[in-house]
């Protein structure tokens, strides 16, 4: 039996008041799972990807292992770096280590993110002051070590998240440099996460974990299975009324529409309250408080619809939503389906709705893609989505019979649909601070193209430094590495934090 609740996991009083001022109040399955069996002082090899709570399913477990050596010192020897998390990008990175911060905040243990891109002064003062979780790229993570300002002798639990990114990326010989600077695996405690399991990922767990314990959790993909999927082609102009008409003509309540942006998720909000439907927003402008209000009216059945960006949206915990709308289509194909899991959760039958206007037919493409399925395009029914108003009732449709939900519309052949190249040159990138995916078809090419477009990746040699130029070219080889002296934790005042990147449109 998995723990139903926090209070039933044994961690320590200073977490639980971490979490419950979190919000959460019951373990997803990766944390009522792995958080045990991390305490037990085990090795896990998880599958389970983010948005099903895998940070705190580690990061908790973690902080009550490390708690008992938590001190106020100064002194940068009091606070050597105890916990590494690897994570691919700077995002996540970002991400995790808030997470750990926030469930940290009433201990004393100290973290801190180091990610490339960004220059790397302000990271030294900071890392040489002492911390006990560093959070880092493995790039930045190599200059850090290069500049003497990170010890990993010391290092108790080793983390390894979204492993398969991180081998899609080109980072596998960084990751290797850096398992040589940790103590050996008998004296760690190792965690590896991915989404899925290649053979690469297994021989990089078989190098990495001891005996580990496998937990893995439903994946993402599991609601394209069983949530009820369609799409109506619209004008952007129309979609507006489209869904209204659908909220107005179903009697619908708690629909939740995804947009792509905050001020998109703001403006929908502002205009859909003029015609006189029930909404919120929930984006990344808002505080904590209003995003919460929100929720909760929400949740309670207030609203008739909720506008929320995908990063917003993430790990939203509402179950038997009776529909999802695509009111924009998503830039990163694995977003429809973060999407669609809001609706039919925990077996429930969902819906998911997405409007694809013109532009967006490449997109829709690339999901369909990625579920290995088509997404059935059907008629609005008692809409015009070409007019964009409400049809008489009885007239039918030119395009479709009426009452034939969902009915197939006659869908271009593959072939004729724009080559998928064309749509990345007009995509905006989701956040420019990521790193372009890299094309798919030949994993070697594509992992080094990845490694170099990284601005994650370890810094240039002086010269390409002089010129201004922060990415490098790849190096498959940095001899040293592995072999250098443990460098002390040097005495430095701990300064503030480097502020992060901007946050993305799509928040
Ligand atoms: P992660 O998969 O770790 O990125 O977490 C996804 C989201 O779920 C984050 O926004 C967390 O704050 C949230 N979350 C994590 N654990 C819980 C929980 N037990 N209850 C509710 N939300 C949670």
């Amino acid at each position: 039996m998995h723990a139903t609740s926090f209070d039933e996991l044994g961690l320590r009083p200073e977490l639980l008041r971490a979490v419950a001022e979190a919000g959460y109040t019951v373990p997803t399955p990766i944390q009522a799972q792995a958080i045990p069996v991390i305490m037990a002082g085990r090795d896990v090899m998880g599958g389970a990807q983010t948005g099903t709570g895998k940070t705190a399913g580690f990061a908790l477990p973690i902080l009550e292992k490390l708690a008992p050596m938590a001190n106020s010192s100064p002194s940068p020897a009091r606070h050597p770096v105890r916990a590494l998390i690897l994570t691919p990008t700077r995002e996540l990175a970002i991400q995790v280590e808030e997470a750990v911060r926030t469930y940290a905040k009433y201990t004393n243990l100290r973290s801190t993110v180091v990610y490339g891109g960004v220059d790397i002064k302000q990271q030294l003062a900071i890392v040489r002051a002492g911390v006990e979780i560093l959070v880092a790229t493995p790039g930045r993570l190599l200059d850090h070590i290069e500049h003497k300002s990170v010890y990993l002798g010391q290092v108790e639990i080793f983390v390894l998240d979204e492993a398969d990114r991180m081998l899609d990326m080109g980072f596998i010989p960084d990751i290797k440099r850096i398992m040589a600077l940790l103590p050996v695996t008998a004296k760690r405690q190792n965690l590896l996460f991915s989404a899925t399991f290649s053979g690469e990922i297994k021989k990089l767990a078989d190098a990495l974990l001891n005996a580990p314990q496998l937990i893995e959790v439903a994946k993402r993909n599991t609601a394209a299975e069983t949530v009820s999927q369609c799409a109506y082609r619209v004008a952007s102009e129309a979609k507006r009324g489209l869904l209204e008409h659908l909220v107005r003509s179903r009697n619908l309540n708690q629909v939740l529409c995804f947009v792509r942006t905050k001020h998109g998720a703001s403006r929908l909000a502002r205009q859909l309250e003029k015609d006189g439907l029930i909404t919120s927003a929930i984006h990344g402008d808002k505080d904590q408080k209003a995003r919460l209000e929100a929720l909760e009216a929400f949740k309670a059945g207030k609203l008739q619809v909720l506008v929320a960006t995908d990063v917003a949206a993430r790990g939203l915990d509402i179950d038997d939503l009776p529909l999802v709308v695509n009111y924009e289509m998503p830039y990163v194909p694995e977003d429809y389906i973060h999407r669609i899991g809001r609706t039919g959760r925990a077996g429930a039958a969902g819906e998911a709705i997405s409007f694809v206007a013109p532009d967006e037919e490449r997109l829709l493409s690339e999901i369909e893609r990625l579920l290995k399925k088509a997404v059935p395009i059907v008629v609005p029914e008692g809409f015009d989505p070409a007019a964009g108003s409400r049809r008489d009732h009885g007239e039918r449709s030119e395009r479709g019979p009426r009452h034939a939900r969902p009915t197939h519309e006659a869908r271009a052949p593959r072939a004729e649909r724009a080559p998928r190249d064309e749509t990345r040159a007009e995509r905006p990138p989701r956040d420019e601070t990521r790193a372009e995916r890299p094309p798919r078809e030949d994993p070697r090419i594509a992992r080094e193209l990845a490694y170099a477009l990284n601005p994650d990746q370890p810094l240039p040699e002086p010269s390409a430094a002089a010129s201004g130029d922060t990415r490098s070219p790849p190096r498959p080889t940095r001899p040293g590495f592995g072999h250098g002296r443990p460098v002390p934790a040097l005495l430095m005042k701990r300064a503030t934090p480097p502020a992060p990147p901007a946050e993305p449109d799509s928040a």
